[in-house]
């Protein structure tokens, strides 16, 4: 007994050092990185020997004060000030050391609104939230934060509130754009430079406020913030990560923060915007590279990737350190997201199917989000679009996409190059059965859960509690019915104890004739003729005027 327990003392400590060792090693990496991050401002800045000490010494001073002032949480007094400094890490003294890329034609235009602000915030506001109306990735879901009791709010599973435009967008409030400026010139995008469009910027201030002010008055439940380029990436990311510092440290605030990275950005603000954000999103824009190379000439597929690469690491290293010590603090916790146009260059649904699914397999996505092109500027290289936005396919698209995330589905099971678009008259799970009539009916007390999933009108939820239920007793189509199962879809393809709800024919012209009739899904009813039950019977051409005596005699 004592031999065991030393044995027990002694492994726990060799845990305890293992844990330390690998605290240790990762510490280091971080300096190593941060090391390396001051070795490129050094290059990218100047050549003289002073200039290099005052890179060296801005950079250590505004990362350190930082990080110490931010864990000190040190939010009366000099708070403000504190701030100040650390809204300046990477802004204007890094950028006038770092000779950045000469600005675009407007921003500097951009920069003194976004210093001051010259239009009321009102007024600002309308315009940055008309604007960030085109960009879809905001739902969200996949994080449960307690707050720390200190600040103001949390994060619930069911995230933050979800409103819906007229034409059937998902908007969470607040979504706004940081500014409508940018310097890029993408052909889709209705803020691209050489639109003539009303510009403005909100000031990290201003954000923050109007956070807490919608937040108080219970409009929202946290905030989702994109972004036009002013400049260049990383400035516009230093200025996002300004607001959202000052959000998080000054103000407190504790819920839901969505934001997008910017392509191109420097992996030193991403990372740091990570720590402070729940859910970052990179936009892929168009499925392929060849689309983004005619409609977004900016943008390339290396420098979309490579941000979304660091964030999936930083999730994997992020959880690993939780793992070990649970005050770690926490790098993009509820994943990230992407966003695909749909519509503006030539790809096929299976195209852009398999493009999300290995998104999900190799960059560990949450969402794919995708968006139905919306004509909003006038350009020879862009599709017309008659019968406006394809609202149908961006909804297939989804639903394909749940399936692949749930329902254990496959692209290539969905489409093929041969039949590369959905259907549009049926869902794809109905029309994947339907060309697989061979596996059905499925008994569904009897089918493997990963079957059942399969079954058109079954959803997860559905399928669990059939597994659940059936380790009970054997369940009725009543029961089915009680447990969430949308009969009107699934009698074609289950049976319950050997029998169907009805005698189906399992004929795919003859299901999806039922299937596609709104008005009478089922099929027709058997009728009892001299006490024998008659499914089918001949039509004739009186059955509409064969009144009987009685029959006229009630109407009567
Ligand atoms: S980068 Fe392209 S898509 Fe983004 S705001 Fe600028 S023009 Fe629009």
């Amino acid at each position: 007994m004592r031999r065991k327990n030393i044995c027990l003392i002694f492994i726990k400590n060799v845990d305890i050092i293992e844990h330390l060792f690998y605290y240790i090693s990762m510490e280091r990496e971080r300096e190593e990185l941060s090391e390396e991050k001051k070795t490129e401002y050094r290059t990218a800045g100047s050549t003289g020997e002073d200039a290099e000490e005052n890179v060296e010494s801005n950079i250590e001073e505004s990362i350190e004060e930082s990080i110490e002032e931010s864990i000190e949480g040190n939010i009366e007094g000099d708070a403000e000030e504190t701030a100040e400094r650390n809204a300046g890490y990477g802004c204007r003294e890094i950028e006038e050391r770092k000779e950045l890329p000469a600005a675009g034609p407007r921003s500097g235009e951009a920069l003194v609104k976004a210093e001051g602000g010259e239009l009321p915030v009102m007024e600002k506001l309308r315009i940055l939230t008309d604007a960030a109306k085109y960009d879809v990735a905001c739902t969200s879901s996949g994080v449960e934060r307690k707050g720390s009791g200190k600040g103001m709010g949390n994060t619930k599973l069911a995230g933050i509130c979800h409103s819906f435009s007229a034409d059937g967008r998902c908007i969470s409030l607040l979504k706004i754009l940081f500014t409508n400026y940018c310097i890029y010139d993408c052909k889709y995008c209705v803020n691209r430079i050489s639109n003539d469009v009303e510009r403005t910027a909100f000031t990290p201030e201003e954000i923050c406020s109007l956070t807490m002010n919608f937040y108080k008055r219970n409009y929202i439940e946290g905030l989702f913030l994109s972004s036009g380029i002013i400049k260049n990436p990383s400035y516009t990311m230093e200025l996002i990560y300004t607001a959202i510092w000052k959000l998080r440290n000054i103000y407190r605030f504790e819920g839901y923060i969505h934001v997008k990275a910017i392509p191109g950005a420097d992996a030193e603000i991403i990372y740091r915007l990570g720590l402070l954000a729940d859910r970052m999103s990179v936009n892929l824009e168009l499925p392929t590279a060849e689309g983004l190379r005619n409609l977004a000439p900016n943008k390339n597929r290396t420098t979309i990737l490579k941000p979304m690469r660091q964030i999936q690491n930083g999730i994997v290293s992020s959880k690993e350190e939780v793992a070990l010590y649970r005050h770690a603090p926490q790098f993009v916790p509820a994943g990230q997201s992407t966003q695909m146009i749909i519509g503006a260059t030539p790809e096929s649904d299976y195209q852009i199917v398999s493009v999300a699914e290995s998104l999900y397999q190799k960059f560990a996505l949450k969402r794919v989000f995708y968006s139905a092109f919306v004509r909003v500027n006038e350009d020879k290289s862009l599709p017309a679009l008659p019968g406006g936005p394809p609202l149908l396919r961006e909804h297939r698209l989804y639903q394909a996409d749940f399936l692949l995330r749930y329902y254990g589905f496959e692209a290539k099971e969905l489409l093929s190059e041969e039949r590369p678009n959905f259907n549009v008259l049926l869902d794809p799970k109905c029309d994947w059965a339907l060309r697989h009539l061979e596996l059905f009916p499925v008994e569904v007390n009897k089918a493997p859960y990963e079957v059942l999933l399969r079954v058109p009108g079954i959803g997860v939820k559905s399928a669990r509690r059939i597994v659940r239920g059936r380790r009970l007793s054997n369940l009725q189509f009543d029961d089915l019915k009680k447990i969430g199962v949308v009969l009107k879809r699934a009698l074609y393809f289950i049976c319950c104890n050997g029998k169907m709800m009805y005698r189906t024919k399992i004929e795919e012209d003859y299901i999806t004739r039922n299937l596609l009739d709104t008005d009478n899904k089922r099929p027709p009813q058997p009728d009892i003729i001299n006490g024998r039950e008659v499914t089918y019977k001949q039509l004739s051409l009186f059955d509409d005027v064969t009144w009987t005596r009685k029959k006229l005699a009630d109407i009567r």
